[in-house]
């Protein structure tokens, strides 16, 4: 669980590098050239020292030898102008607007979850919020893209969701990587590729140039980004993130499998009970129990494929299976469950 202690100091320094590895117009491998920002930023999952470096197109003959690639990733960790990661954002706005926490509330939770803030800065954070929500493809924003791609030759977009707290709404973000503009913002329950589609839809119907797409592994973002732009290069986010803001649900999870796998001992018993019987119910019997001892050898993948909401839902199907198996008149074992 996160600490409930305040932090200053950051916990880790996080290099982040463009995610283009190549010039997206001349194909020549992209060179290290400056620190495009550089600061602590605080997120739910501690306090991080994070450089963002720019690269550049070395080949001198490059139509777009001025053009610099960021880490759409370290863009997408903080907003401009703050030191709050957006998971922080995405919290405060869904504690205010959905389960209509007080400032005071809000103060008291993010100091609860070790983000050091005040009862002020919670309120800036929720006004960035409600702008953030509003970000579309305005008229201003049309002539700055446009801009942009009369600069660097087109468009980096990329994508990612923000879910502060796990089987609740995401925060889709989708961001231009040469100006850093937010394009749209929208909180999705499930979050399909056609439900992002829509997202992008805007951007698409601009008609501008786009030369790169950039997003975490997330697939239903990558069937949205790909759909729409079939030709665009596409490139996943190295240092997996997800992985270290994960980290707390990875190990309630891991409890929660412990848990069901203890529930699920008494199976030995059975076991013995059922083994020497021939009759139908018995066999059928012996069916569930080897059902149960597959689930207790599941161990997913995390963070992503949680082992222990795997072993639940599992669980659960052989409970159901056995609940229908016994209105029918059933087996032994279901009268046991
Ligand atoms: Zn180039």
């Amino acid at each position: 669980m996160p600490s409930t202690k305040n932090r200053i100091t950051p916990e880790q320094r996080i290099y982040f590098h463009s995610e283009l590895r190549q010039c997206p117009h001349c194909g020549t491998k992209l060179k290290r050239h400056h620190t495009a920002w550089h600061k602590y930023v605080n997120t739910l999952s501690g306090i991080y020292d994070v450089w963002n470096m720019a690269y550049a197109c070395p080949n001198s003959e490059c139509p777009y030898p001025g053009s610099y690639y960021r880490s759409a990733e370290a863009d997408a960790l903080v907003m401009k102008h703050t030191s709050y990661g957006f998971d922080v954002l995405a919290l405060v706005g869904e504690l205010r607007f959905k389960h209509h926490y007080t400032l005071s509330e809000l103060h008291e939770e993010l100091n609860r979850r070790g983000v050091v803030t005040s009862e002020r800065n919670c309120e800036r954070l929720y006004e960035r919020y409600l702008t953030l929500l509003r970000a579309s493809v305005t008229d201003h924003l049309r002539e700055n893209l446009k801009e942009v791609v009369r600069e660097h030759g087109g468009l980096l977009l990329s994508m990612d969701g923000i879910q502060p707290e796990k089987g609740n709404e995401t925060l889709y973000v989708v961001r231009e990587g040469f100006s850093g503009s937010i394009l749209a913002a929208q909180n999705l329950k499930s979050g399909s590729a056609e439900e992002l589609k829509q997202l992008l839809r805007p951007v698409e119907a601009l008609g501008f140039p786009i030369i790169g797409l950039l997003s975490d592994g997330q697939h239903s973002i990558r069937l949205a980004m790909s759909g729409l732009w079939p030709e665009v290069p596409y490139q996943y986010c190295q240092y997996h993130y997800l992985k270290d803001i994960a980290k707390p649900v990875v190990e309630l999870d891991r409890k929660l499998k412990t848990g069901i796998k203890k529930n699920l001992r008494g199976i030995r018993e059975l076991e013995k009970q059922v083994q020497a019987d021939p009759s139908e119910e018995a066999t059928l019997a012996k069916d569930y129990l080897a059902a149960v001892r597959s689930v207790l050898l599941e161990d997913g993948n995390p963070p992503l494929d949680l082992p222990g909401v795997r072993v639940f839902e599992e669980a659960e199907a052989i409970r159901n299976s056995l609940k229908r198996s016994a209105k029918k008149g059933g087996s032994p074992t279901a009268r046991n469950s």
